[in-house]
């Protein structure tokens, strides 16, 4: 008989997974509450995950920031933050297991030609062998096959890997690993269920899917919400100059992260208490009724 000590207390696992290139913004504010919210709504846990793969681009001290801000929020995760910077073993064990397996190769093509044959790779490097590793990149081979996946917000997204996307670097030329090597192997690691995240990142589910199925990891359910872009059509993020958000307006950035996000809290909310917010909001979460958009501009007006 099993004891109850074997039955998972959680079989929901959702995350968070800011790179630290800076405090968060109201757009990575959007992904904090929407994961938050529907890990929360399904009893489930809310891990969150610090993705500092790339010193050169992590202004000191932005992990700490970003983690205040969140607590501040209340936005408060389970268990302890995870750190890439310290998974880099992990993340080479998967690369030798795909090198073993003769998965992927070294490509030591220059930006130039990359950017001259377009956005997919054709393959050059492939069967050439004994490149002076030094400078070169790794890529994992694309196969010609479709992945499909059913994205809780839009529906069927289908891409082939080999012919839409084309083989894709694991690993950076200056020899970091790059984001979707690291992801896939912490969603693994970290039993991730659910991804909730904005939809700039939805073209690289398929790659993260079709490196799942190469390392024998299961495949999480995603959802992509729509990302927020300034009055000139642009995302808001650092390149932007999106304004880091202010922990003192957390009432009135909560209130309008719901309304952009699908829900219609009462007008009166916004000036309540963010942990108030939250609660209604844990209670009136519904992925159908998130907007199925790409974008949705920061001054959508409130509908209230
Ligand atoms: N670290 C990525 C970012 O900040 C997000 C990763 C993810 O949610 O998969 O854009």
């Amino acid at each position: 008989m099993n004891s109850p000590s074997a039955v998972p207390k959680h079989s929901y696992i959702g995350r968070f997974a800011p790179s630290p290139s800076g405090p968060l913004h109201f757009g990575s504010l959007m992904a904090a509450v929407a994961s938050y919210l529907d890990a929360k709504a399904n009893k489930g846990q809310w891990l969150v995950r610090i993705e500092d793969l790339d010193p050169p681009r992590e202004p000191k001290g932005a992990s700490e920031q970003i983690l205040e801000q969140l607590n501040a929020l209340k936005l408060e995760w389970d268990g302890e933050v995870l750190y890439q910077s310290s998974r880099l073993e992990n993340y080479m064990q998967a690369l030798n297991d795909l090198s073993e397996r003769n998965l992927c190769f070294q490509c030591n093509c220059s930006r130039k030609r990359i950017k001259s044959i377009g956005s997919i790779y054709d393959g050059y490097c492939r069967n050439r062998m004994n490149l002076d590793t030094k400078g070169c990149a790794i890529r994992v081979i694309a196969d010609e096959i479709d992945l499909e996946f059913k994205d809780l917000v839009h529906g069927n997204y289908k891409k082939n890997i080999g012919t839409e996307i084309g083989d894709f670097i694991i690993v950076r030329r200056d020899k970091l690993f790059a984001y979707q090597l690291a992801v896939v192997v912490d969603d693994a690691f970290q039993k991730v269920t659910h991804i909730i995240r904005g939809y700039d990142l939805i073209h690289s589910t398929p790659r993260q899917i079709y490196l799942q199925q190469l390392l024998n990891f299961p495949t999480p359910l995603y959802g992509h919400i729509p990302i927020v872009v300034n009055d000139q059509g642009q995302k808001l993020s650092k390149q932007h100059f999106a304004t880091p958000i202010d922990a003192k307006e957390g009432p009135e950035l909560i209130h309008r992260a719901f309304v952009l996000l699908g829900l219609s809290p009462p007008k009166g909310n916004k000036s309540a208490p963010v942990q108030e917010q939250l609660h209604w909001g844990i209670k009136k979460w519904d992925m159908q009724t998130v907007p199925k958009l790409a974008n949705i501009p920061e001054d959508k007006p409130a509908k209230e």
